[in-house]
């Protein structure tokens, strides 16, 4: 990327052509100070009387700006962005052609609520959404705010549709933070406890987890289809409404399933009626070097949720699928206030208009892998503490364990994690069990940036191995 001259504050006919670099800040790692800085370190006292504590925090640093692989944060420290604010803003926080179309829209208008009138805007990007969800069948979409609304609609079209109630998800799930989506997910702390009652008529299969499959990688997928199939007749195949899942499980540990167990969850609900509700949030809009995740399984969903990386960081979320199925609902049955909000709509357009580009962000996605795995899979040995490095594209990871065995080790996944922080590399952590290092750089990232920040990571490893 080319450094840009002046600051971007031109209105939005001046701005940069998309093809430009919007490279404002130079891609460079910069640690001034102790991180968090003194600037930061008051600020959070600031937030801390003011903000409740639930809002848990990974790193305590305050940005100031940011752009391609770069945080700058208030101190005038340079971080490198390994999470892009959780798999969202994958054409960089800036990018000059969304910034232009957000702009260019709020000179319009900001909002009248697609309720009550109408905007260009909104069918265009489900326009172009039904366009990337797979299968060749009439397909409609309906847009949202964030990506727990799209899991609960999902499941609403899927009930309407069925006329059934109950719904199946996976071990290691996530799909939010709402209640309904709260009761899907899978990890009880942080994100469950204190929150019980959950809603009911929910029922949890195995996901085809090859690291820790207990008879071993290769029965994954197959000992998990069977017991898929168990429940559904546990529960009685006619009462089963959707079966949600990841593609790649994010939250969950960044889990890639078993070959075969994404095709044989498509074989079996299409058996007993049962909507096939893929949960693109995380994985999909080119994060793993295709437009959705599901395209690496070769299968086609009933029904798509996308959200995170969809707008370049303005909210909204989508249920794209089956014309017949999204049909169903009667007029007021789907909506919201914000939902489909025209600024979110603007910005989705323009990451689309760059995700399609030549496949270029999508190569991108594919070279971050190659790079990500040339530098981190020599730390995988039966004496140190990564025991797999695994994702697909921009979405990888790597999971930590007691040397030699498949025992999760989160204290010191914590460890490696702060020692990156420290250093300027900002990673994040997941996993059921807290010790997985997931790694989620913008696809517009520096190979050399990419490749400081992998060695900062590997040498936090061999710090604590
Ligand atoms: C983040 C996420 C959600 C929830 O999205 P929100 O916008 O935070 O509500 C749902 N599913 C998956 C897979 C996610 O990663």
């Amino acid at each position: 990327m080319k450094q840009q001259p002046g600051p971007t504050t031109e209105a939005p006919e001046a701005q940069a052509p998309a093809e430009a670099s919007s490279t404002t800040l130079e891609q460079k790692r910069v640690v001034n100070t102790e991180i968090p800085g003194p600037r930061s370190r008051e600020l959070h006292e600031h937030r801390k009387a003011n903000v409740p504590n639930g809002f848990g925090i990974t790193l305590p640093v305050f940005m100031e700006a940011a752009d391609g692989g770069i945080l700058r944060d208030v101190d005038g420290n340079q971080l490198i962005d390994m999470a892009s604010g959780i798999a969202v803003t994958s054409v960089g926080a800036n990018h000059p052609a969304v910034v232009a179309a957000i702009k260019a829209q709020a000179d319009k208008f900001t909002h009248t609520c697609f309720m009550v009138t109408e905007y260009e805007l909104f069918p265009k990007v489900c326009e172009r959404l039904n366009a990337i969800a797979p299968g060749e069948h009439e397909k409609r979409t309906a847009l949202f705010t964030t990506g727990a609304e799209a899991i609960e609609n999902a499941v609403k079209i899927a009930r309407s549709f069925t006329g059934r109630s109950e719904v199946i998800v996976f071990d290691h799930a996530y799909h939010g933070r709402t209640l309904f989506t709260l009761g899907m997910t899978a990890k009880e702390a942080p994100y469950k406890t204190g929150f019980a009652p959950f809603p009911e008529h929910i029922h949890r299969a195995p996901y085809a987890y090859p690291l820790h499959w207990r008879t071993g990688a290769e029965n994954a997928a197959s000992e998990a289809l069977a017991a898929f199939e168990a429940l559904i007749q546990r529960i009685g195949p006619d009462k089963v409404a959707a079966a949600v899942l990841e593609p790649i499980q994010g939250e969950g540990g960044f889990i890639v399933p078993a070959d075969g167990f994404m095709a044989g969850v498509r074989e079996i609900t299409k058996k007993y009626g049962i909507v096939m509700v893929a949960d693109e949030v995380q994985a999909g809009m080119g994060r793993t070097g295709k437009m959705l995740a599901i395209e690496h399984e070769g299968v086609i969903p009933d029904l798509v949720c996308t959200a995170k990386a969809l707008a370049g960081g303005m909210p909204l979320s989508a249920v794209t699928g089956r014309a017949d199925i999204m049909e169903v609902v009667g007029a007021g049955g789907l909506g919201g206030t914000y939902a489909g909000n025209p600024l979110a709509c603007a910005a989705a357009l323009a990451v689309l208009d760059e995700l399609e580009k030549d496949d270029t962000l999508l190569a991108r996605a594919r070279r971050i892998e190659e790079i990500i795995r040339q530098e981190l899979q020599p730390l995988v040995s039966q004496q140190g503490v990564v025991a797999e490095v695994r994702g697909r594209g921009a979405m990888m990871a790597l999971e930590i364990c007691h040397p030699g065995t498949n025992e999760p080790d989160a204290p010191t996944t914590k460890e490696i994690a702060s020692a990156c922080h420290a250093q300027g590399v900002v990673v994040l952590t997941c996993g059921t069990h807290s010790n997985v290092l997931r790694l989620l750089p913008p696809l517009v990232i520096e190979d050399e940036l990419l490749i400081d920040g992998l060695r900062v990571i590997a040498e936090a490893i061999q710090g604590v191995s």
